[in-house]
């Protein structure tokens, strides 16, 4: 039998959706607790309700809950003084069940809730391909990218994420029969946006594949830019709506930093920013992560300085928030235009 168990990010995101949807209002997620410290090295706490004008916890696992977890649950909650809390996960045992009911301090809501994943399956069976913008139509033309897919639930071999079974992808036509095939609906499609002379190997270990050029992805997340005023809020539908404006206003300052560059697309990335493509050129990656570094630009390093990196394929769902990848255009407060050139 198949374990009762999902993708941590995505239980959580759509858990988080959940959530809101059972108060009716956007809920506040991923909150650092704590009365002393720096928000870095606080506890976190899933998601927090506001329901008849008190603050609630709620604690999201992504597996069946034993008793065993159950019982450090209640001790963390107890240790932070709340005294009700919300635990949401796709199973729980019995034992579990009559721990949690029996709890006076802090007093529990046992919330079962599994993911409706034929919505994610619907969506890459029906015309998904109009949200992949042509450049990167183009880039999977020439076979040299790698496309790898992070699975909702693990599969039964215990695998979260699946590369390429093809020595060579081409199309989202043939991104899509994979899908088709997959143990389980895809949380999120990933690509190299760099080519590869054999792509397949990528995921291998140790695989001696040698960069070919195309494109430099940066991330740029907006949580960790709002996180030091105010936490992340997460509606019924769709992801937090500050994070999309401090991403956007630091890659206003990127591409102020940056005048010549390049930048092919920029696409919100389903979850809490935005991804930006630069054209690849000699010493550009030096060039941008030193002037990011220079001006104080956060971005993701690590996405930036590996050619090996994945990212989320444009035009790919972000399944935890339901939210497409999709292309920002101009008019969206965003400053693509002034200096910068598309392709
Ligand atoms: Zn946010």
């Amino acid at each position: 039998m198949t374990p009762c168990a999902f993708e941590p990010r995505f239980y959580e995101r759509a858990a988080q959706r959940h959530l809101a949807k059972l108060v009716g209002k956007p809920v506040f997620v991923n909150v650092r607790w704590g009365l002393t410290g720096a928000p870095a090295t606080r506890g976190e706490i899933d998601a927090m309700l506001v329901r008849d004008g008190r603050v609630v916890p709620a604690e999201v696992k992504a597996h069946r809950v034993q008793v065993e977890t159950a019982r450090e649950v209640l001790a963390k909650y107890a240790r932070l003084g709340f005294r009700e809390l919300v635990v949401v996960a796709p199973e729980f045992t019995r034992a579990a069940v009559t721990l949690l009911g029996g709890s006076d301090a802090p007093k529990v809501e046992v919330v079962w809730f599994v993911p409706v994943l034929d919505e994610i399956a619907a969506f890459y069976a029906s015309g998904w391909q109009t949200f992949v913008p042509g450049w990167v139509q183009e880039a999977l033309a020439t076979g040299g990218h790698h496309v790898r897919f992070l699975l909702t639930r693990p599969s039964t071999s215990g695998h979260l994420v699946i590369g390429q079974p093809r020595s060579r992808v081409y199309d989202t036509a043939m991104i899509a029969r994979i899908i088709r095939r997959l143990p389980s609906p895809p949380a999120r499609v990933l690509w190299t946006p760099q080519r590869f002379t054999i792509p397949r190997d990528l995921i291998a270990r140790g695989s001696r594949v040698t960069a070919l050029g195309g494109f430099v992805p940066v991330d740029i997340d907006g949580d960790r830019l709002h996180q030091a005023y105010h936490a992340c809020q997460a509606g019924s539908a769709g992801g937090c709506e500050h994070c999309l404006r401090y991403a956007l206003r630091e890659y206003a300052r990127l591409a102020a930093a940056l005048p010549d560059a390049a930048w092919v697309g920029v696409v919100r990335s389903g979850g809490r920013g935005v991804h930006l493509y630069l054209r690849d050129g000699v010493g550009l990656r030096a060039w941008l992560l030193r002037t990011a570094r220079e001006a104080r630009i956060r971005i993701d390093v690590n996405v930036s300085v590996s050619a090996k990196a994945t990212i989320a394929l444009p035009g790919s769902l972000h399944a935890g928030t339901m939210l497409p990848v999709t292309p920002l255009e101009r008019g969206q407060g965003v400053p693509i235009g002034s200096g910068a050139r598309a392709c």
